[in-house]
């Protein structure tokens, strides 16, 4: 149970609102528990001819009767804002996590499993907050009373009472490698569905295309099936572990009930109905610290998959370069990777000892063969990572020596194929600065050529655009991501294959616009010689390994 315990301390940041649920809490068990053994004792005492004054009796418990209820009430209350409070604070924290971690060198986490553990994982944290830690503490205060009470009626009671108990209590401990081994089963199968599902409908269409669709369906359709029959396992092993706990704690009661009807027990008669009930209020917290246990696999399982999210390392490490131990080029101006060495992997290096600049007005063309490294200068330029040796300066400042959100602002990387939101273009190219003026907007879309006639948006910036640029042709998805890197004015704008999608014309009146913004240093990325030849200057880039070797053309330094 060590990740639950490690999410536990979360709770402190809603002191006020836990100490509130725990009170409630055992405000309504103690309240239930009065009117229960209160009822008991009265039974027993009108039984044996005690004169009791039912009138004073009944308005006493039914006073306690409103408070309980009003108790539960206000405990549900509490506990779920306190819950849903705390779950919406684990989002945050995995997402935080997630911004820091996610751009991983080594992608080797599938989608589907972080939505899980993004939304299913930490909904399962609900039960735990809101249902669990301030009801099992009540519940072991109901379990204490009730032993106490039993122990002061005759201490026999106890020893039949409490063994059953504590075996009803302790099945799930004796299962528990077994429920693990199934939660993990399970959550394992549920991120692998999701993933498949959530890659089938991105690829929908290529998939049909490629006649492919039915042979995906048939493997989700399969895992899913596999997934059922581990979901069928863990039903049926709580469905076994429930049955044994109940009747263990049937046997408590009826066992309880012999001792209380039994002469020689040493049971007064008046205290029979009591001895009785006590016996059998003990058993629903009994049976509730046996549900927690019961799902203590599937918590755990929750809270590890959590904490890998939490504990994932960032993709880069704030404290790896020392304040002060960074060179300054003052009057360096533009973009410039200084002896860049770079690899995924630790072992294969991609850029071995890149060099590049590109000052302000110029626009240089990257270009090489397939695999040689040019995306992964471009992501490089946006500090998406540390290159290994060397550095990469903007105006003569080490990217690593900028704020993340000023280096955001300077360098601009527009990708093959941009990823576009569900909303309007406007919407999509007011991602580049939220803050924009609808005038900078126009501007920008503009510059993208998105105005066109012959682009064919009739609706202008208002156009729809569905999931992932659903709704537009891959030339007016280049244009607005075009003019959302442009509507930040940044000093570096690095055109990864963004413009590959555009016939030679838009392309070259693209570049043209852009060859106009002498603040801007430009980087194409680009295999089309048509739109190289719009460059002031090409470099070539050819694969690191098994040793880099990097032309320069001429003009380069
Ligand atoms: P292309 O012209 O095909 O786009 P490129 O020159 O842009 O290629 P990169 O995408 O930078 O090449 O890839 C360089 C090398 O790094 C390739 O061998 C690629 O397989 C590898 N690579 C790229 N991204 C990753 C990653 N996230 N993890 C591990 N290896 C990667």
């Amino acid at each position: 149970m060590r990740p639950v315990l490690r999410l536990l301390p979360v709770i402190a940041v809603r002191r006020r609102l836990f100490v509130e649920t725990v009170a409630w809490s055992v405000v309504t068990q103690v309240a239930v528990l009065t009117i229960t053994l209160g009822l008991a004792l009265v039974v027993g005492q009108v039984a044996t001819g005690v004169p009791v004054s039912l009138p004073a009796v009944s308005a006493a418990l039914g006073a306690v009767a409103v408070l309980a209820a009003g108790a539960a009430w206000r405990e549900s209350w509490v506990s779920h804002g306190l819950a849903y409070g705390l779950i919406g604070i684990l989002r945050g924290r995995v997402f935080a996590a997630l911004r820091r971690a996610l751009p991983s060198r080594r992608q080797h986490r599938r989608t589907g499993e972080l939505v899980t553990t993004v939304m299913g994982d930490i909904e399962t944290l609900e039960w735990l907050y809101a249902h669990t830690v301030a009801q099992t503490l009540s519940a072991a205060l109901v379990l204490a009373v009730s032993t106490v009470v039993s122990l002061s009626i005759t201490p026999v009671l106890l020893l039949v009472w409490v063994p059953l108990l504590v075996v009803g209590v302790a099945v799930p401990l004796i299962t528990a490698r077994g429920a693990r081994r199934n939660a993990e089963a399970l959550s394992a199968g549920a991120a692998q569905v999701r993933s498949e599902l959530l890659d089938t409908i991105r690829g929908m269409r290529e998939l049909t295309g490629a006649d492919a669709l039915d042979a995906q369906l048939d493997r989700i359709t399969d895992d899913t099936r596999a997934h059922a029959v581990v979901q069928q396992r863990e039903a049926g092993r709580l469905g076994v572990e429930r049955g044994i706990a109940d009747a263990m704690f049937a046997l408590a009661a009826v066992g309880a009930i012999a001792v209380a009807l039994q002469g020689s027990a040493a049971v007064e008669a008046a205290a029979v109905p009591l001895a009785i009930t006590v016996a059998v209020a003990g058993l629903g917290p009994a049976a509730q610290i046996a549900e927690l246990l019961r799902n203590a696999g599937t918590l755990r399982e929750s809270a590890a998959r959590i904490l890998r999210a939490l504990d994932e390392p960032p993709a880069i490490d704030p404290g790896a370069v020392a304040p002060g131990s960074i060179a300054a080029h003052p009057g360096e101006a533009g973009l410039v990777f200084d002896g860049v060495h770079f690899s995924y992997d630790g072992a294969r290096p991609v850029l071995d000892g890149f060099d590049l600049r590109v000052r302000p007005g110029e626009i240089v063309a990257l270009t090489g063969p397939s695999g040689a490294g040019k995306t992964t200068a471009a992501r490089l330029a946006l500090r998406l990572w540390d290159p290994d040796g060397g550095s990469i300066r903007l105006d003569g400042v080490d990217l690593r020596a900028l704020p993340d959100d000023r280096l955001r602002e300077l360098v601009a990387v527009v990708p093959q194929s941009s990823p576009l939101l569900h909303g309007t273009i406007r919407s999509n190219i007011l991602l580049g600065r939220p803050d924009a003026p609808a005038d900078d907007v126009l501007r920008a879309a503009r510059a993208g050529g998105l105005d066109r006639p012959d682009v064919g948006l009739p609706l202008g910036l208002d156009t729809p655009v569905g999931e992932h640029g659903a709704g537009l042709s891959g030339g007016q998805r280049a244009r607005v991501a075009i003019a959302r890197a442009l509507l930040r004015t940044p000093r570096v704008l690095v055109l990864d294959e963004a413009t590959a999608s555009l016939d030679h014309e838009a392309d070259t009146a693209i570049l043209d616009l852009l060859n106009g913004n002498r603040d801007c240093a430009i980087l194409l990325i680009a295999h089309r010689p048509a739109t190289i030849a719009r460059a002031d200057r090409c470099v070539r880039l050819t694969p690191a390994a098994p040793r880099a070797a990097v032309r320069r053309s001429e003009g380069e330094g």
